[in-house]
C-alpha cells in the first residue's frame, strides 16, 4: 500500500468519481439556502448565496479537474475546484457520502472547522464543501466564462470523440519529452503525474523520449493506454478518492494497480529490473529501464 501523502493532489479519475457520485445525489435538488463559512472560498462574491437560492441543479459537468454545476432555467453556473484538500460531503437522512481529498482524521460532524460552504436543499439534505488548506474554491460564472475555461483544455483521452490519429500526428511534431507532452493540459487533458507514468509503462515508452522521436504506432499505443489507465482508475474510484459513510472511510484502490508510480527501488512486476526514479518535466518520474524503450 502506498503512502497516501504521495497522492495528495486529486487527479482526473478522483474528480470524475466525485462528479459521478455528486450527480447521482444532487441532480434535481433545489437550493434553499447557501451558508458561506469562508469568504475566500466563494471568490469574495457578496451575492453568491443570494444568486444560488431557489436554483435547481440540472447537471454536473467537468472540464479537466474543474467541476461545473449547471442549473435549470438559469444563466448562473457554479465552478468548483478541489485543489489540494477540497472535499464534497453530502448529508441526508441515510448518512454521509462524498469524496475528494483523503483525510484520515476527518471529522464527520458537519459543519466542522474545515467547512467553507454549505448548500442546503429544500428536501432537508445538505452538500458541504470542506477545504483544509483553502486552495479550493466555488465560484459563480457565466456561460462565457465556462467556455473560456474549456478553451484552456485539450481533448481528453476518455472522451468519446478523442481522435488517436490527431494525437499521434500532433505529438510527433513536438520536441519535448513525451512525459511533458502528456502533462500539457492544453494539448491533452486529464493526465496527471501518476497516470502519465503508468501510461508510459504500459506503452513501453521511456518518459524522456521526445515526441518527434517516437513512431506513429508507438504514439497511438500511448493514447490507447492513456484512455485505458484513466478508465480503469475511474472504475475503481481513483487513487486518492475516499468514500465516506457514517461508519468510516474506504479508500479508492487504484493504488493496488500502480506498476511504476512510487515503486522506485522495487523490482518491475514484468521483468524484475529495479524501477528507477528521475526528474522529467519538473516532476518525479518512475520507469522500468528494461521494459520502457527510448
Ligand atoms: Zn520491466
Amino acid at each position: 500500500m502506498l503512502n497516501s501523502r504521495l497522492l495528495l493532489m486529486p487527479e482526473l479519475p478522483e474528480v470524475e468519481t466525485v462528479r459521478l457520485q455528486l450527480l447521482y445525489k444532487v441532480r434535481g435538488k433545489i437550493i434553499k439556502n447557501v451558508v458561506v463559512f469562508h469568504k475566500k472560498t466563494v471568490a469574495h462574491d457578496p451575492t453568491f448565496s443570494q444568486k444560488l437560492a431557489g436554483l435547481s441543479i440540472a447537471n454536473i459537468d467537468r472540464i479537466g479537474k474543474l467541476l461545473i454545476v449547471h442549473f435549470a432555467d438559469s444563466t448562473h453556473h457554479l465552478l468548483a475546484h478541489l485543489k489540494m484538500t477540497g472535499q464534497f460531503l453530502f448529508v441526508d437522512s441515510t448518512g454521509i457520502s462524498g469524496g475528494g481529498h483523503t483525510m484520515s482524521t476527518t471529522d464527520t460532524t458537519l459543519p466542522n472547522k474545515h467547512t467553507r460552504v454549505a448548500f442546503q436543499f429544500t428536501d432537508g439534505s445538505t452538500l458541504y464543501f470542506n477545504d483544509m488548506r483553502l486552495f479550493g474554491y466555488t465560484k459563480l460564472a457565466t456561460l462565457e466564462e465556462v467556455e473560456k475555461a474549456r478553451a484552456h483544455f485539450g481533448p481528453e483521452p476518455i472522451a468519446e470523440n478523442f481522435d488517436i490519429e490527431i494525437f499521434a500526428k500532433q505529438a510527433k511534431k513536438r520536441n519535448a519529452p513525451i512525459k511533458a507532452i502528456l502533462l500539457d493540459q492544453t494539448f491533452i487533458a486529464g493526465l496527471g503525474n501518476i497516470y502519465v507514468d503508468e501510461t508510459l509503462f504500459r506503452a513501453g515508452v521511456r518518459p524522456i523520449s521526445k515526441g518527434s522521436s517516437l513512431s506513429t504506432p508507438r504514439l497511438r499505443s500511448i493514447a490507447r493506454h492513456a484512455r485505458d489507465v484513466l478508465s480503469e482508475a475511474i472504475a475503481v474510484g481513483g487513487t486518492t478518492f475516499q468514500h465516506f459513510t457514517d461508519t468510516g472511510g474506504e479508500a479508492g484502490n487504484f493504488t493496488d494497480y500502480l506498476r511504476v508510480f512510487g515503486k522506485q527501488r522495487t523490482p518491475c512486476q514484468v521483468c524484475g529490473t529495479t524501477i528507477i526514479k528521475i526528474r522529467c518535466a519538473g516532476r518525479g518520474t518512475h520507469y522500468c529501464p528494461k521494459c520502457q524503450k527510448p
